[in-house]
């Protein structure tokens, strides 16, 4: 196996995953990872859980997936946050919920770990410095890690002590034999890095290269649902920032 599509933070935005799900279809991928958060704060949880079951999809639990089944108490979330928790909690299936509740925090294989916070908190902590990053390097055994959570593209890389991070870019990035990377693949339903589009990674294990890719959906209509569901205004209104 050596050509992956990575996703992440998909919270229920349907139109956004449904339109990454077609871009990767033309990218000659053999497997789709998934850096949890597929549900919580868009309006079709529902249907994109059964999107990432149907498509077989392998998925960590994100925080707001493990609240979402009940498994995670909701006080630690923003006051919008629990609103669509609780709105997401009565709007999916029991067959989601346990789906839900039985996704591992982190997922091991012999090229990569998968996590969706962090490998020291992966359901909480944020990697968003250097700091963070470098406490996590040092749990990292393998020489690539991907992760969500915070919702940014890009990540950061660890050479000869030292860490530095690393910015979506045009071109490739290439992967160097001697380092180790933490890749975010960026939010798919709700990018918070100031490009609404939604954000994903195609990522080369044999030629060790990373593509971070973007592709525009139509939020307009997300906005819409977001109202007539009865979701907080402000989760439509970031969709267009990008924020
Ligand atoms: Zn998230």
């Amino acid at each position: 196996m050596s050509r992956i599509g990575v996703v992440s933070d998909i919270h229920g935005n349907l139109p956004a995953l449904e339109a990454v799900l077609n871009s990767l279809e033309k990218s000659q991928i053999e497997r789709i990872l998934c850096c949890g958060d597929i549900v919580g704060y868009g309006p079709w949880p529902d249907p994109c859980v059964r999107i990432i079951r149907k498509a077989n999809l392998l998925c960590v639990q994100g925080n707001h997936d493990a609240a979402a089944c009940e498994r995670l108490p909701f006080d630690h979330f923003t006051p919008s946050a629990q609103l669509a928790i609780r709105w997401t909690t009565a709007h999916i299936s029991d067959k989601d919920k346990a789906y839900l509740k039985e996704l591992p925090a982190i997922h091991t294989e012999e090229d990569f770990v998968m996590v969706h916070g962090s490998l020291r908190g992966p359901l909480w902590e944020y990697i968003c410095d250097r700091w963070v990053a470098t406490e996590n390097f040092s749990l990292l055994n393998r020489p690539l890690a991907f992760f969500g959570h915070s919702h940014i593209q890009g990540g950061f890389v660890s050479l000869e002590g030292n860490v530095d991070l690393l910015r979506p870019r045009k071109e490739p990035l290439k992967l160097v034999p001697e380092a180790q990377y933490l890749i975010n693949p960026g939010s798919v339903g709700q990018p918070r890095d100031g490009d609404p589009r939604a954000a994903y990674a195609v990522v080369d294990l044999l030629n060790r290269e990373v593509y971070f890719k973007r592709i525009s959906y139509d939020i307009n209509m997300v906005k819409k649902r977001i109202l007539q569901e009865g979701l907080p205004r402000d989760l439509g209104d970031r969709l267009s920032l990008g924020r």
